[in-house]
Formats: C-alpha cells, sequence, structure tokens
C-alpha cells in the first residue's frame, strides 16, 4: 500500500501547453514522475515506451478523440486512467468510464483535488487488499469473496444474490468510480446496460441492510453516487 510514497511513473496527455505545465509542474514537485503528450499518437507512443504506472487524460484532443486512446491502452493493461474532462461534455465523461477509464475530474479544478484522485488511484492499483483468509475490508465492511459473505464489524449482513453482486463489482474497484452501465453489463447483462434504475433500486437496498447493521453509523458514506454516472465505494 505504499506506492504513493514512491515515485510514481504519469503520462500526462493533454493539449493545451499552459495546462499541461502546470500539472505537470504540481505533480513533479509532489515526486511523480511527469512523461508529457500533446496528442493521442504521442500519448500512445509514451504509452507503448515508458507503460507509465497511470495516465492523466484529457478528452479533446487534436488530431484523435481521447477514448481511441482508452480503448488502445485497455486491450493491453488495467493501468489506472484519470480523465480530464470539460463541464460541458457529460456523455464524453461517460463513454470514457464505461471503455474502463477509472474516474474524472471536471475542469476546472484544483491541483489538490487532481493528486488526491491519483494516489487514491495508485493506492488501489494492485485491486482491493484481501486479508490472508481472502477477506476484504473497507472501513467497517468486510466481504469474503471465497464464502459470499458479508459483515459490518463482525455482525452478518444478509444480501440477496443479485445485491452481493452489485456490491461485489463497487468493492472490487473500491475508490473508483463503476459507471451504472458498467455495473448492468457485470450484474445483469449486455441486454441490459440502458436499465440504469435497476441499480438505483438495489444500491438502495444495499444501503438499506448496511444501515441496519451498522449501529455506529460509520458506514453512512460508503457508497458516493455520481448523479448520472455511476457509483463508487470511498476509501474510508
Ligand atoms: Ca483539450
Amino acid at each position: 500500500m505504499s506506492v504513493t510514497h514512491e515515485v510514481a511513473a504519469i503520462l500526462l496527455v493533454e493539449d493545451d501547453a499552459a495546462t499541461r505545465h502546470a500539472i505537470a509542474t504540481y505533480l513533479g514537485g509532489h515526486a511523480h514522475d511527469v512523461v508529457e503528450a500533446g496528442d493521442a499518437a504521442s500519448a500512445m507512443g509514451a504509452w507503448e515506451a515508458r507503460r507509465p504506472d497511470l495516465i492523466v487524460l484529457d478528452l479533446g484532443l487534436p488530431d484523435e478523440d481521447g477514448l481511441v486512446v482508452i480503448r488502445h491502452i485497455r486491450r493491453e493493461a488495467t493501468t489506472p486512467i484519470l480523465v480530464l474532462s470539460a463541464r460541458d461534455r457529460e456523455a464524453d465523461k461517460v463513454a470514457a468510464l464505461d471503455l474502463g477509464a477509472d474516474d474524472y475530474v471536471t475542469k476546472p479544478f484544483g491541483m489538490a483535488e487532481l493528486r488526491a484522485r491519483i494516489d487514491a488511484l495508485l493506492r488501489r492499483a494492485a485491486g482491493p487488499a484481501a486479508d490472508a483468509s481472502g477477506v476484504v475490508r473497507v472501513g467497517d465492511l468486510s466481504v469474503d469473496f471465497g464464502r459470499r459473505l458479508v459483515a459490518v464489524r463482525e455482525r452478518p449482513v444478509h444480501l440477496t444474490p443479485r445485491e452481493y453482486e452489485v456490491l461485489k463489482v463497487l468493492v472490487m474497484h473500491a475508490g473508483r468510480l463503476v459507471t451504472h452501465g458498467r455495473l448492468l453489463r457485470a450484474v445483469w447483462g449486455t441486454a441490459y446496460s440502458q436499465e440504469a434504475h435497476y441499480v438505483h433500486v438495489y444500491v438502495s437496498q444495499i444501503r438499506r441492510k448496511l444501515e441496519a447493521a451498522d449501529d455506529a453509523g460509520t458506514l453512512s458514506g460508503l457508497i458516493v453516487a455520481e448523479p448520472g454516472v455511476g457509483y463508487r465505494i470511498a476509501l474510508l
């Protein structure tokens, strides 16, 4: 879990030179090794040459859509991708996440916010940490993937098989944003990828059951909704 204290190689893809320079300077000053690219072609070249630990990717690039870069990288690797998206391009952002980007920040953003998102992705790059018996813990929640058991501070939470599957996908991506489409495809299958209301119903059932078991209230902020986009498990 100490990866954030080591130097991470970050590929920064942004065509606006001033923005790119500001981000590179900031991240460089926080012990990251930044490789810069100003268009999709050089981004993919740098990806092949350097295999960075994380990619920060602007979607509006001069030669090709940033989505092309995501598709290219996801064919080969699960390297975390953080998307920089413009406020008026909601559909692009969702498309990027659906293709496998892990999170986004909306322009204009603060450098501290950007860094916090990057650090969270680097922490989670290896997937959620399971203990020796295969149990994953997020705050006071524990999920035993082998035995399909969910508990809050050792108090069992009885989920239906489908509720369990929804929680499992979210926990496996803890700290990352999972779109409604990705959840639907993972739990219900590709034919249901437009039925976002299924996800809302199941998430509210899961929240209710966790709440009932969570007498200390430590898990109230566990499942965070990103309206119109998806859900994420907060790293408590
Ligand atoms: Ca741009």
